[in-house]
Protein backbone atom coordinates (compact mmCIF):
# COMPACT_ATOMS: atom_id res chain seq x y z
CA UNK A 1 0.00 0.00 0.00
CA UNK A 2 1.28 3.43 -0.64
CA UNK A 3 1.50 6.27 1.87
CA UNK A 4 -1.43 8.13 -0.51
CA UNK A 5 -4.68 7.98 1.49
CA UNK A 6 -6.38 4.70 0.27
CA UNK A 7 -9.86 5.65 0.78
CA UNK A 8 -13.15 2.65 0.77
CA UNK A 9 -16.75 2.83 1.35
CA UNK A 10 -15.80 0.56 4.38
CA UNK A 11 -13.01 -0.56 5.84
CA UNK A 12 -13.03 -3.67 7.80
CA UNK A 13 -9.98 -4.55 10.69
CA UNK A 14 -9.65 -7.74 10.97
CA UNK A 15 -9.99 -10.82 8.91
CA UNK A 16 -11.39 -13.47 11.49
CA UNK A 17 -14.56 -15.17 10.89
CA UNK A 18 -16.79 -12.22 11.38
CA UNK A 19 -15.03 -9.50 9.59
CA UNK A 20 -14.65 -11.51 6.71
CA UNK A 21 -18.48 -12.76 6.55
CA UNK A 22 -18.91 -8.49 7.43
CA UNK A 23 -17.09 -7.79 4.24
CA UNK A 24 -18.53 -10.55 1.93
CA UNK A 25 -22.13 -9.24 2.65
CA UNK A 26 -21.06 -5.49 2.37
CA UNK A 27 -18.68 -6.92 -1.09
CA UNK A 28 -21.67 -8.59 -2.48
CA UNK A 29 -24.08 -5.65 -2.50
CA UNK A 30 -21.80 -3.73 -4.31
CA UNK A 31 -19.78 -1.48 -1.64
CA UNK A 32 -16.21 -1.08 -2.09
CA UNK A 33 -14.64 -2.72 0.53
CA UNK A 34 -11.24 -2.98 1.97
CA UNK A 35 -10.37 -5.93 5.01
CA UNK A 36 -7.05 -5.23 6.98
CA UNK A 37 -5.80 -7.93 8.76
CA UNK A 38 -2.37 -7.75 10.57
CA UNK A 39 -2.03 -11.46 10.15
CA UNK A 40 -0.05 -12.23 7.03
CA UNK A 41 -1.47 -15.73 7.17
CA UNK A 42 -4.47 -17.73 8.55
CA UNK A 43 -3.84 -19.13 11.68
CA UNK A 44 -4.11 -22.75 12.03
CA UNK A 45 -5.02 -22.66 15.67
CA UNK A 46 -8.42 -24.45 16.10
CA UNK A 47 -11.59 -22.57 18.29
CA UNK A 48 -14.74 -22.61 17.37
CA UNK A 49 -16.51 -25.62 15.52
CA UNK A 50 -19.95 -25.15 16.59
CA UNK A 51 -22.28 -23.58 13.65
CA UNK A 52 -25.62 -22.58 15.04
CA UNK A 53 -28.92 -23.02 12.77
CA UNK A 54 -29.73 -19.07 12.79
CA UNK A 55 -26.04 -18.54 11.91
CA UNK A 56 -26.14 -21.24 8.98
CA UNK A 57 -29.29 -18.97 7.73
CA UNK A 58 -27.42 -15.62 8.03
CA UNK A 59 -24.10 -17.87 5.87
CA UNK A 60 -26.50 -19.01 3.15
CA UNK A 61 -26.63 -14.76 2.70
CA UNK A 62 -23.34 -14.71 2.06
CA UNK A 63 -23.19 -17.95 -0.63
CA UNK A 64 -20.80 -19.73 2.26
CA UNK A 65 -23.39 -22.41 3.84
CA UNK A 66 -23.38 -25.03 1.07
CA UNK A 67 -19.93 -25.60 0.75
CA UNK A 68 -19.70 -25.68 4.68
CA UNK A 69 -22.47 -28.02 5.38
CA UNK A 70 -20.38 -30.03 2.73
CA UNK A 71 -17.24 -29.86 4.89
CA UNK A 72 -18.64 -30.26 8.55
CA UNK A 73 -20.43 -32.52 10.79
CA UNK A 74 -24.26 -32.42 11.26
CA UNK A 75 -25.03 -32.90 15.34
CA UNK A 76 -28.46 -33.95 15.61
CA UNK A 77 -28.22 -33.98 19.24
CA UNK A 78 -26.82 -34.00 22.49
CA UNK A 79 -26.61 -36.24 24.99
CA UNK A 80 -26.11 -35.83 28.64
CA UNK A 81 -24.27 -38.74 30.81
CA UNK A 82 -23.35 -39.55 34.01
CA UNK A 83 -21.54 -42.21 35.58
CA UNK A 84 -21.95 -44.25 32.42
CA UNK A 85 -25.51 -43.97 32.33
CA UNK A 86 -28.14 -41.48 30.35
CA UNK A 87 -29.03 -38.61 32.16
CA UNK A 88 -31.22 -36.92 29.35
CA UNK A 89 -31.10 -36.46 25.55
CA UNK A 90 -31.95 -33.06 23.11
CA UNK A 91 -32.53 -33.51 19.81
CA UNK A 92 -32.17 -30.15 17.81
CA UNK A 93 -34.44 -31.12 14.45
CA UNK A 94 -37.54 -29.81 16.06
CA UNK A 95 -37.59 -25.84 14.96
CA UNK A 96 -39.33 -25.14 12.75
CA UNK A 97 -37.88 -23.36 9.73
CA UNK A 98 -34.34 -24.22 11.29
CA UNK A 99 -31.76 -26.72 9.97
CA UNK A 100 -32.23 -29.48 12.52
CA UNK A 101 -28.75 -29.86 13.45
CA UNK A 102 -25.81 -27.61 15.16
CA UNK A 103 -22.91 -28.05 11.84
CA UNK A 104 -19.22 -28.78 13.47
CA UNK A 105 -16.56 -27.23 11.29
CA UNK A 106 -12.89 -26.42 12.90
CA UNK A 107 -12.81 -22.27 12.73
CA UNK A 108 -9.72 -22.34 10.64
CA UNK A 109 -11.76 -23.96 7.45
CA UNK A 110 -14.57 -21.59 8.19
CA UNK A 111 -12.45 -19.11 7.66
CA UNK A 112 -11.13 -20.67 4.54
CA UNK A 113 -14.33 -20.74 3.28
CA UNK A 114 -15.37 -17.32 3.75
CA UNK A 115 -12.43 -15.70 2.52
CA UNK A 116 -12.98 -17.57 -0.44
CA UNK A 117 -16.25 -15.79 -0.72
CA UNK A 118 -15.03 -12.10 0.26
CA UNK A 119 -12.62 -12.35 -2.57
CA UNK A 120 -15.30 -13.40 -5.34
CA UNK A 121 -17.95 -10.73 -3.48
CA UNK A 122 -14.83 -8.56 -4.57
CA UNK A 123 -13.79 -7.21 -1.56
CA UNK A 124 -10.17 -6.08 -1.33
CA UNK A 125 -8.10 -7.94 1.85
CA UNK A 126 -4.78 -6.63 2.67
CA UNK A 127 -2.43 -9.10 5.00
CA UNK A 128 0.05 -8.27 6.89
CA UNK A 129 -1.93 -4.37 7.93
CA UNK A 130 -2.21 -3.54 11.07
CA UNK A 131 -4.41 -0.82 12.02
CA UNK A 132 -3.07 1.68 14.95
CA UNK A 133 -5.58 4.52 15.48
CA UNK A 134 -8.13 6.22 13.96
CA UNK A 135 -9.87 9.50 13.92
CA UNK A 136 -13.33 10.68 12.98
CA UNK A 137 -13.90 13.93 10.67
CA UNK A 138 -11.02 16.03 11.25
CA UNK A 139 -8.41 15.47 8.40
CA UNK A 140 -9.90 13.28 6.06
CA UNK A 141 -12.99 15.18 5.38
CA UNK A 142 -16.52 15.81 7.22
CA UNK A 143 -18.14 12.45 6.33
CA UNK A 144 -14.88 10.27 7.03
CA UNK A 145 -12.90 7.98 9.13
CA UNK A 146 -9.35 7.73 8.80
CA UNK A 147 -7.27 4.98 10.18
CA UNK A 148 -3.61 4.91 11.31
CA UNK A 149 -1.74 1.72 9.39
CA UNK A 150 1.50 0.14 9.57
CA UNK A 151 0.99 0.56 5.46
CA UNK A 152 0.00 4.58 5.73
CA UNK A 153 -3.68 6.21 6.12
CA UNK A 154 -6.34 4.70 5.55
CA UNK A 155 -10.41 6.80 4.77
CA UNK A 156 -13.70 5.36 4.73
CA UNK A 157 -17.19 6.47 5.27
CA UNK A 158 -17.72 3.70 8.02
CA UNK A 159 -14.98 1.60 10.01
CA UNK A 160 -16.16 -1.80 10.90
CA UNK A 161 -13.82 -2.83 14.13
CA UNK A 162 -13.90 -7.05 13.63
CA UNK A 163 -10.23 -6.90 15.64
CA UNK A 164 -11.04 -9.03 18.00
CA UNK A 165 -11.51 -9.43 21.56
CA UNK A 166 -8.54 -6.65 22.47
CA UNK A 167 -9.72 -4.72 19.64
CA UNK A 168 -7.69 -1.31 18.95
CA UNK A 169 -10.68 0.16 17.02
CA UNK A 170 -12.59 -0.18 20.00
CA UNK A 171 -10.35 1.69 22.00
CA UNK A 172 -9.46 3.90 19.15
CA UNK A 173 -12.74 4.82 19.06
CA UNK A 174 -13.20 5.64 23.03
CA UNK A 175 -15.53 2.84 23.45
CA UNK A 176 -15.45 1.36 26.92
CA UNK A 177 -15.82 -2.33 28.09
CA UNK A 178 -17.15 -4.26 31.10
CA UNK A 179 -16.24 -7.37 32.05
CA UNK A 180 -15.12 -10.20 34.41
CA UNK A 181 -13.09 -13.13 34.74
CA UNK A 182 -14.17 -16.28 35.75
CA UNK A 183 -12.82 -18.99 37.95
CA UNK A 184 -13.61 -21.60 35.13
CA UNK A 185 -10.55 -22.90 32.91
CA UNK A 186 -10.40 -25.79 30.95
CA UNK A 187 -8.18 -27.66 28.44
CA UNK A 188 -9.22 -29.07 25.33
CA UNK A 189 -7.43 -32.18 22.49
CA UNK A 190 -8.55 -33.47 19.24
CA UNK A 191 -8.44 -37.27 18.82
CA UNK A 192 -8.98 -39.67 15.92
CA UNK A 193 -12.27 -41.84 16.55
CA UNK A 194 -11.19 -45.38 16.82
CA UNK A 195 -13.38 -47.07 14.59
CA UNK A 196 -13.30 -44.13 12.33
CA UNK A 197 -17.04 -43.44 11.84
CA UNK A 198 -19.36 -43.84 8.45
CA UNK A 199 -18.81 -40.64 7.16
CA UNK A 200 -22.74 -41.79 5.58
CA UNK A 201 -24.14 -42.26 9.20
CA UNK A 202 -27.14 -40.24 10.12
CA UNK A 203 -26.25 -36.88 12.47
CA UNK A 204 -23.70 -37.52 15.10
CA UNK A 205 -23.87 -37.08 18.89
CA UNK A 206 -22.62 -34.23 20.82
CA UNK A 207 -21.83 -35.56 24.58
CA UNK A 208 -21.66 -34.04 28.17
CA UNK A 209 -20.33 -36.07 30.46
CA UNK A 210 -21.46 -34.40 33.81
CA UNK A 211 -19.26 -35.82 36.26
CA UNK A 212 -18.71 -35.42 39.93
CA UNK A 213 -14.98 -33.99 39.23
CA UNK A 214 -16.22 -31.26 36.31
CA UNK A 215 -17.44 -31.60 32.98
CA UNK A 216 -15.92 -33.33 30.29
CA UNK A 217 -17.65 -32.43 26.23
CA UNK A 218 -16.94 -33.97 23.55
CA UNK A 219 -18.22 -33.27 20.43
CA UNK A 220 -17.77 -34.89 16.91
CA UNK A 221 -15.34 -32.63 13.81
CA UNK A 222 -14.97 -33.66 10.05
CA UNK A 223 -12.61 -36.57 9.09
CA UNK A 224 -13.52 -38.65 11.92
CA UNK A 225 -11.90 -36.70 14.65
CA UNK A 226 -13.74 -35.72 17.89
CA UNK A 227 -12.72 -32.70 20.40
CA UNK A 228 -12.49 -33.51 24.11
CA UNK A 229 -12.99 -30.31 26.39
CA UNK A 230 -12.28 -31.01 30.11
CA UNK A 231 -13.12 -28.70 33.47
CA UNK A 232 -9.41 -28.12 34.81
CA UNK A 233 -8.95 -26.85 38.36
CA UNK A 234 -6.52 -24.15 37.64
CA UNK A 235 -5.50 -23.32 33.88
CA UNK A 236 -2.99 -25.97 32.72
CA UNK A 237 0.03 -24.09 30.75
CA UNK A 238 1.09 -26.97 28.56
CA UNK A 239 -1.72 -30.20 28.70
CA UNK A 240 -0.08 -33.03 26.93
CA UNK A 241 -2.17 -36.13 25.05
CA UNK A 242 -0.98 -38.50 28.24
CA UNK A 243 -2.68 -36.31 30.68
CA UNK A 244 -5.77 -35.16 28.68
CA UNK A 245 -6.32 -39.11 27.66
CA UNK A 246 -6.13 -40.07 31.13
CA UNK A 247 -8.17 -37.16 32.86
CA UNK A 248 -11.16 -38.24 30.27
CA UNK A 249 -10.73 -41.86 31.58
CA UNK A 250 -10.74 -41.17 34.59
CA UNK A 251 -14.01 -39.00 34.89
CA UNK A 252 -16.15 -40.82 31.59
CA UNK A 253 -14.37 -44.19 31.59
CA UNK A 254 -13.55 -43.53 27.55
CA UNK A 255 -10.33 -44.91 26.19
CA UNK A 256 -8.54 -42.19 24.03
CA UNK A 257 -5.58 -43.17 22.65
CA UNK A 258 -2.71 -40.14 22.91
CA UNK A 259 -0.78 -41.52 20.06
CA UNK A 260 -4.00 -40.04 17.91
CA UNK A 261 -4.35 -36.47 19.63
CA UNK A 262 -3.86 -33.72 16.51
CA UNK A 263 -4.24 -30.66 18.76
CA UNK A 264 -4.26 -29.77 22.53
CA UNK A 265 -4.76 -26.43 24.07
CA UNK A 266 -6.04 -24.44 27.45
CA UNK A 267 -8.13 -21.55 28.07
CA UNK A 268 -9.34 -18.88 30.56
CA UNK A 269 -12.31 -17.36 30.09
CA UNK A 270 -13.47 -14.19 30.54
CA UNK A 271 -16.12 -12.00 29.54
CA UNK A 272 -16.39 -8.35 28.30
CA UNK A 273 -18.98 -6.00 26.65
CA UNK A 274 -18.40 -3.07 25.13
CA UNK A 275 -20.38 -0.39 26.51
CA UNK A 276 -22.01 0.50 22.62
CA UNK A 277 -21.35 -1.08 19.81
CA UNK A 278 -20.99 1.83 17.13
CA UNK A 279 -19.81 5.79 17.57
CA UNK A 280 -20.26 8.29 15.15
CA UNK A 281 -18.64 6.19 11.85
CA UNK A 282 -17.34 3.41 13.67
CA UNK A 283 -19.16 -0.44 14.19
CA UNK A 284 -18.07 -3.24 16.09
CA UNK A 285 -18.89 -6.57 15.26
CA UNK A 286 -17.79 -10.04 16.94
CA UNK A 287 -15.40 -10.75 19.90
CA UNK A 288 -14.75 -6.88 19.50
CA UNK A 289 -17.99 -5.95 20.54
CA UNK A 290 -18.90 -8.87 22.89
CA UNK A 291 -16.35 -11.41 24.42
CA UNK A 292 -18.55 -14.50 26.18
CA UNK A 293 -17.26 -17.62 27.07
CA UNK A 294 -16.73 -20.47 24.94
CA UNK A 295 -18.31 -23.09 26.81
CA UNK A 296 -21.39 -23.25 24.78
CA UNK A 297 -20.35 -21.93 21.96
CA UNK A 298 -21.76 -18.64 21.08
CA UNK A 299 -18.76 -16.12 20.25
CA UNK A 300 -18.80 -16.62 16.43
CA UNK A 301 -22.10 -17.27 15.77
CA UNK A 302 -23.48 -13.88 17.60
CA UNK A 303 -20.27 -12.16 15.23
CA UNK A 304 -22.24 -13.48 12.19
CA UNK A 305 -25.86 -12.35 13.58
CA UNK A 306 -24.15 -9.10 14.38
CA UNK A 307 -23.21 -8.28 11.03
CA UNK A 308 -26.49 -9.51 9.33
CA UNK A 309 -27.91 -7.01 11.11
CA UNK A 310 -25.35 -3.97 10.67
CA UNK A 311 -24.79 -4.40 7.50
CA UNK A 312 -28.32 -3.52 5.34
CA UNK A 313 -27.92 -0.14 7.71
CA UNK A 314 -24.56 0.79 6.25
CA UNK A 315 -25.75 -0.26 2.58
CA UNK A 316 -28.50 2.04 3.31
CA UNK A 317 -26.29 4.84 4.52
CA UNK A 318 -23.90 4.07 1.34
CA UNK A 319 -26.92 4.74 -0.21
CA UNK A 320 -26.22 8.55 -2.51
CA UNK A 321 -29.08 11.22 -0.66
CA UNK A 322 -29.78 12.86 1.96
CA UNK A 323 -29.62 9.56 4.09
CA UNK A 324 -25.94 10.20 5.31
CA UNK A 325 -26.10 13.87 5.38
CA UNK A 326 -24.07 15.60 8.17
CA UNK A 327 -25.97 16.61 11.28
CA UNK A 328 -23.06 17.35 13.29
CA UNK A 329 -19.62 18.34 13.27
CA UNK A 330 -17.79 17.65 15.69
CA UNK A 331 -19.60 16.58 19.12
CA UNK A 332 -18.12 12.88 18.88
CA UNK A 333 -14.41 14.02 17.83
CA UNK A 334 -15.90 14.00 14.44
CA UNK A 335 -18.54 13.84 12.28
CA UNK A 336 -21.65 11.78 12.66
CA UNK A 337 -24.34 10.25 9.98
CA UNK A 338 -27.06 11.87 9.72
CA UNK A 339 -30.19 11.66 12.04
CA UNK A 340 -31.63 8.09 10.10
CA UNK A 341 -28.57 6.54 9.96
CA UNK A 342 -27.49 7.49 13.18
CA UNK A 343 -31.27 6.08 14.82
CA UNK A 344 -30.51 2.31 13.28
CA UNK A 345 -26.94 2.03 13.98
CA UNK A 346 -28.45 3.01 17.27
CA UNK A 347 -30.78 0.62 17.16
CA UNK A 348 -28.60 -2.09 16.34
CA UNK A 349 -26.21 -1.32 18.66
CA UNK A 350 -29.00 -1.71 21.56
CA UNK A 351 -29.94 -4.76 20.15
CA UNK A 352 -27.21 -6.41 19.37
CA UNK A 353 -25.61 -5.60 22.54
CA UNK A 354 -29.15 -7.37 24.65
CA UNK A 355 -28.18 -10.24 22.74
CA UNK A 356 -24.71 -10.45 23.91
CA UNK A 357 -25.54 -10.02 27.20
CA UNK A 358 -28.25 -13.08 27.13
CA UNK A 359 -25.76 -15.04 25.54
CA UNK A 360 -22.99 -13.87 28.01
CA UNK A 361 -26.11 -15.16 30.99
CA UNK A 362 -26.44 -18.41 29.08
CA UNK A 363 -22.52 -19.00 29.16
CA UNK A 364 -22.51 -18.21 32.74
CA UNK A 365 -25.53 -20.90 33.27
CA UNK A 366 -23.12 -23.45 31.16
CA UNK A 367 -19.94 -23.23 32.89
CA UNK A 368 -22.07 -23.63 36.38
CA UNK A 369 -23.56 -26.93 34.93
CA UNK A 370 -19.83 -28.28 34.60
CA UNK A 371 -18.06 -27.09 37.63
CA UNK A 372 -17.34 -30.19 39.99
CA UNK A 373 -20.34 -31.68 42.64
CA UNK A 374 -20.39 -33.60 45.44
CA UNK A 375 -23.21 -36.13 45.91
CA UNK A 376 -26.03 -36.16 46.67
CA UNK A 377 -26.35 -32.73 45.30
CA UNK A 378 -24.77 -34.30 41.73
CA UNK A 379 -27.70 -37.14 41.64
CA UNK A 380 -30.28 -34.88 42.65
CA UNK A 381 -28.95 -31.80 40.50
CA UNK A 382 -28.47 -34.34 36.78
CA UNK A 383 -32.03 -36.44 38.15
CA UNK A 384 -33.77 -32.83 37.86
CA UNK A 385 -32.14 -31.64 33.88
CA UNK A 386 -33.15 -35.57 33.02
CA UNK A 387 -37.30 -35.01 33.92
CA UNK A 388 -36.91 -31.53 32.66
CA UNK A 389 -35.55 -32.91 29.36
CA UNK A 390 -37.78 -35.65 29.35
CA UNK A 391 -40.93 -33.29 29.40
CA UNK A 392 -41.74 -32.10 25.76
CA UNK A 393 -41.72 -28.34 26.06
CA UNK A 394 -38.68 -28.10 28.31
CA UNK A 395 -36.96 -30.39 25.54
CA UNK A 396 -38.24 -28.16 22.99
CA UNK A 397 -37.12 -24.79 25.10
CA UNK A 398 -34.41 -25.89 25.77
CA UNK A 399 -33.57 -26.89 22.70
CA UNK A 400 -33.73 -23.49 21.40
CA UNK A 401 -31.44 -22.38 23.17
CA UNK A 402 -28.67 -24.20 23.09
CA UNK A 403 -29.17 -23.88 19.25
CA UNK A 404 -29.43 -20.13 19.63
CA UNK A 405 -32.54 -20.10 18.03
CA UNK A 406 -34.61 -18.78 21.37
C1 LIG B 1 -11.39 -22.67 22.70
C2 LIG B 1 -12.43 -21.85 22.03
C3 LIG B 1 -13.55 -22.47 21.47
C4 LIG B 1 -14.54 -21.72 20.87
N1 LIG B 1 -15.63 -22.36 20.33
C5 LIG B 1 -16.61 -21.64 19.75
C6 LIG B 1 -17.72 -22.29 19.10
O1 LIG B 1 -17.80 -23.52 19.04
N2 LIG B 1 -18.67 -21.51 18.52
C7 LIG B 1 -18.56 -20.14 18.53
O2 LIG B 1 -19.48 -19.48 18.00
N3 LIG B 1 -17.51 -19.50 19.07
C8 LIG B 1 -16.53 -20.21 19.69
N4 LIG B 1 -15.45 -19.57 20.20
C9 LIG B 1 -15.32 -18.11 20.07
C10 LIG B 1 -14.83 -17.73 18.67
O3 LIG B 1 -13.56 -18.33 18.41
C11 LIG B 1 -14.73 -16.22 18.56
O4 LIG B 1 -15.95 -15.65 19.00
C12 LIG B 1 -14.46 -15.80 17.11
O5 LIG B 1 -13.16 -16.17 16.70
C13 LIG B 1 -14.59 -14.29 16.98
O6 LIG B 1 -14.36 -13.94 15.64
P1 LIG B 1 -13.94 -12.46 15.28
O7 LIG B 1 -13.80 -12.47 13.80
O8 LIG B 1 -14.86 -11.49 15.94
O9 LIG B 1 -12.53 -12.24 16.01
P2 LIG B 1 -11.17 -13.02 15.81
O10 LIG B 1 -11.38 -14.43 15.41
O11 LIG B 1 -10.38 -12.76 17.06
O12 LIG B 1 -10.46 -12.28 14.59
C14 LIG B 1 -9.95 -10.97 14.73
C15 LIG B 1 -8.93 -10.75 13.62
O13 LIG B 1 -8.50 -9.38 13.68
C16 LIG B 1 -7.10 -9.33 13.49
N5 LIG B 1 -6.64 -8.09 14.14
C17 LIG B 1 -6.64 -7.81 15.46
N6 LIG B 1 -6.19 -6.56 15.67
C18 LIG B 1 -5.91 -6.03 14.45
C19 LIG B 1 -5.44 -4.76 14.02
N7 LIG B 1 -5.17 -3.78 14.89
N8 LIG B 1 -5.25 -4.55 12.69
C20 LIG B 1 -5.52 -5.54 11.78
N9 LIG B 1 -5.97 -6.77 12.14
C21 LIG B 1 -6.19 -7.01 13.46
C22 LIG B 1 -6.59 -10.59 14.15
O14 LIG B 1 -5.32 -10.95 13.66
C23 LIG B 1 -7.68 -11.60 13.77
O15 LIG B 1 -7.42 -12.25 12.55
C24 LIG B 1 -14.42 -20.31 20.81
C25 LIG B 1 -13.30 -19.68 21.36
C26 LIG B 1 -12.31 -20.43 21.95
C27 LIG B 1 -11.11 -19.73 22.55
Amino acid sequence: MSSRTLDADVVVVGAGPVGLYTATLLAAAGADVVVLERRRERTAHSRAIGIHPPALAALTRAGAAEELVRAGVRIAAGEARCAGRRVARLSFGGVPGAHPFVLAVPQFRTEAVLERRAAEAGADLRRGVEARGLRQGITAGADRVELRTTAGPVAARFVIGADGARSTVRSAAGIGTRGRTYPDTYAMGDFAEDPAPDPTGPGRLAVLYLERDGIVESFPLPDGVRRWVVRTRGLVPQPTADWLAATVEARTGVALDPGRNSMLSSFAVRRRIADRFVRGRVALVGDAAHEVSPIGGQGMNLGWLDAAMLVPRLLEALQPGPADGNDDAGREGGSRPGPDVAARLRDYSAVRRRAALAAARQAHLNMALGRPLAEPWLSLRNGAIGRAAAAGPVHDAVARVFTMSA
